[in-house]
């Protein structure tokens, strides 16, 4: 859990790094202080026992002098009262205590050849140190003061000064010449309190030590909090609300150093963000506008072939509710799975793109939707109803084809149907009569009765020919007042018959009240031609004939 808290927090990390610094650096310095000042504290120690002992050889030489070597002893004992010293005793070279026996006081005796001194009653030999005690030998030996670092019984540190005792010329009266030193000072000093001294100082620095790594702490994280940590937190705040959808965020520039930077590069990337998206939006808006309202229908899948998207149009064409395209699935759209399946694998190539599904004609184009590395996205399929599309096309095309007064075929397309039985009845082997047909003295009626007049004369021969002729043949207006009829497998007495009963049923038809008349050509094909042109021209000079004849008759091209 400890080192999640770290992992998560930037300035946790910043802090610890910074603190850990900080307690090391200071740590150090702490140390090497603390260590300086024990050593200063027991260099103080050393130098204060030394000066003990020389101040005690003194005094001592001084009462010696005097010639109270009692007082010396005496001196000797009250030392060993003075605070922190342990022992006191005062050795003879043989590291034997001095003023306990009457050796001493014997050999100054025997110098005198007097007794000079009284001899103890009482005596007493106490051997401190062996006579061969190296430090001993080295004190008397260097003339100087050697010290002996140990540890009492009790376990407390120790430190003991031999300072060799000279033997001056003021001595030799009592102590002769022959030796240098007299003896040695040996001074145990207790460094108990030293060490309670160095653990003071410890302590002390321990406590600095933690003061100032918790004021370092605590400034670092003041400022970190507000230069770096306050603004970062801010920014990444934004961040996750953005990263949440929430891209209205704006942050404010704490500085202008790189955490000022960021937050300015962060508001101007939300900036753009939202530019982005909004102008996404618009997009997205729009063309949702386009596919709500297209009249194509739309249906889109996924990648798994799930249908994603149905638009109304989709909904109306199909007459299926977009919940039962999406049920029901892609295949089914018009019922028919293999037409979709085959559509999809050949990409449209030799199929119908128009089929004819619940009384509609609908146009389909149905595609796999691939994405740039031509990776499948899924598939669509856009159509459209295109019934009263055809319908008006077709309409359109019959339009095209007659003729605007009489709603019989016009000549253009009479040539083409010419064209198309003459070819079928050569296949066939088959005959084709050509029958044209002219309105006698039609120029009378318009001059007597006006041109509308004329044009309803023209509407009633139409009339009268689509009742009367079969529906196989082909009833046109040539031109004026002029007609034709296509008479497909038909020769000589059923051409002959059926433009004569017209005839006369022309001339028995009242009109508005006036009296029609036609005359006719029949050419037969392929006897009296087998060009259209040359049929055509036959009729015409059969037609020519009968107006010469008289009139209201049908002539045939003769044989
Ligand atoms: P016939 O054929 O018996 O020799 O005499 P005709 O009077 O019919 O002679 P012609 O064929 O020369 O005259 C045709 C006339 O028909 C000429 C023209 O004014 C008229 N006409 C041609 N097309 C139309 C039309 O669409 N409407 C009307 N009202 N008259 C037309
Ligand atoms: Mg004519
Ligand atoms: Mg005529």
């Amino acid at each position: 859990m400890g080192f999640q808290f770290f992992r998560q927090h930037i300035g946790h990390k910043i802090i610890g790094l910074v603190g850990l610094s900080a307690f090391l650096s200071l740590a150090g310095m702490v140390v090497f202080y603390t260590k300086q000042q024990e050593q200063s504290i027991l260099d103080q120690r050393m130098e204060n026992a030394v000066t003990l002992n020389q101040s005690v050889i003194q005094g001592l030489d001084a009462v010696m002098l005097t010639g109270s070597a009692e007082i010396a002893s005496f001196f000797a004992e009250r030392l060993k009262q003075v605070p922190g010293v342990v022992d006191f005793r005062i050795l003879r070279t043989d590291g034997k205590e001095a003023f306990l026996d009457n050796k001493t006081i014997q050999e100054i005796n025997n110098n005198f050849g007097r007794n000079a001194f009284n001899p103890r009653r009482t005596e007493k030999s106490v051997q401190v140190l062996p006579t061969d005690d190296p430090d001993l030998q080295k004190s008397l030996n260097r003339a100087e003061t050697v010290i002996i670092s140990s540890h009492s019984t009790d376990g407390d540190p120790q430190l003991t000064f031999l300072t060799p005792i000279p033997n001056g010329e003021e001595c030799y009266s009592c102590h002769g010449q022959k030796n240098r030193y007299r003896g040695v000072v040996k001074v145990t000093t207790s460094l108990s309190s030293m060490q309670r001294d160095v653990r003071a100082t410890w302590i002390r620095a321990a406590n600095i030590l933690g003061l100032s790594v918790a004021a370092v702490g605590f400034l670092t994280f003041f400022m970190l909090r507000r230069v770096v940590l306050r603004p970062i937190r801010t920014v990444t705040h934004a961040m996750t609300r953005a990263a949440q959808g929430d891209l209205s965020q704006e942050v404010p520039i704490p500085s202008m150093d790189e955490v000022g930077i960021m937050a300015d590069n962060f508001n101007i990337m939300l900036k753009r963000l939202r530019a982005t998206y909004q102008g996404l939006q618009k997009e997205q808006d729009k063309l949702s506008t386009i596919i709500l309202s297209a009249t194509e229908g739309i249906v889109v899948t996924d990648r798994e072939g799930k249908v994603v998207l149905v638009n109304p149009a989709a909904e109306r064409i199909l007459e299926k509710t977009s919940q039962q395209i999406i049920e029901e699935g892609f295949p089914q759209l018009v019922d028919d799975p293999s037409y979709i399946n085959a559509y999809l694998q050949s990409w449209g190539a030799d199929m119908p793109e128009t089929i004819f599904y619940k009384n509609k004609l609908i146009n389909m184009n149905i595609s796999t939707i691939q994405d740039d590395e031509n990776r499948v996205m899924g598939s669509a399929a856009l159509f459209r109803d295109v019934t009263d599309e055809k319908r008006l096309e077709e309409q359109l095309r019959q339009l095209s084809f007659t003729d605007g007064l009489t709603g019989l075929l016009n000549r253009r397309r009479m040539e083409e149907v010419l064209k198309e039985e003459l070819s079928r009845a050569s296949r066939y082997n088959q005959k084709v009569s050509l029958v044209l047909l002219d309105v006698d003295h039609f120029k009378k009626f318009n001059d007597q009765y006006g041109h509308d007049q004329g044009d309803r004369v023209l509407i009633a021969m139409a009339r009268i020919m689509k009742e009367h002729f079969r529906t196989n043949d082909l009833c046109c207006r040539y031109g004026g007042e002029e007609f034709c009829v296509i008479m497909p497998n038909t020769d000589t007495p059923g051409a002959f018959y059926g433009a004569d009963r017209f005839r006369q049923k022309v001339e028995a038809t009242n009109i508005d009240g006036l009296q029609v008349t036609i005359t006719a050509g029949i050419a037969i094909f392929p006897r009296h031609g087998s060009e259209p042109d040359a049929l055509l021209k036959q009729a015409d000079l059969a037609l020519y004939q009968g107006k010469q004849e008289g009139r209201n008759r049908v002539i045939i091209v003769p044989e």
